[in-house]
């Protein structure tokens, strides 16, 4: 019965998949790709995945009609309008004032 059961290893950026003591399926997340050894040597590769799984999605600039969460009063603002400061948004309409856009 253990035979059957299946385990998986990660192993720095490999991930091994094993059905009792052989392996049979194998992610290596350096190269995104999915493989097998068929003759128990030989890295098979089966399926190579997307690049977007491994980038980190960038923060884009907020487009119109959007809304930020104000940092200051917890409010939604206009992200057209809102303003960056310190890592956070700032609403135009709600808290930004001259105190704090001189330090823009
Ligand atoms: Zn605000």
């Amino acid at each position: 019965m253990d035979q059957q059961r299946l385990t998986a290893t990660v192993s720095g950026d490999q991930i091994t998949i094993s059905r009792g003591t052989s392996e049979v399926l194998g992610i290596d997340m350096e190269s995104r790709s999915v493989g097998h050894w068929p003759d128990g040597e030989t890295w098979e590769v089966l399926a190579v995945l997307p690049a977007k799984l491994s980038s980190d999605k960038e923060e884009s600039p907020a487009e119109d009609d959007e809304t930020v969460l104000c940092g200051f009063c917890q409010r939604q603002c206009s992200a057209r309008t809102a303003h960056l400061y310190q890592g956070g948004w700032v609403g135009d309409e709600c808290c930004w004032d001259e105190r704090l856009r001189s330090s823009d």
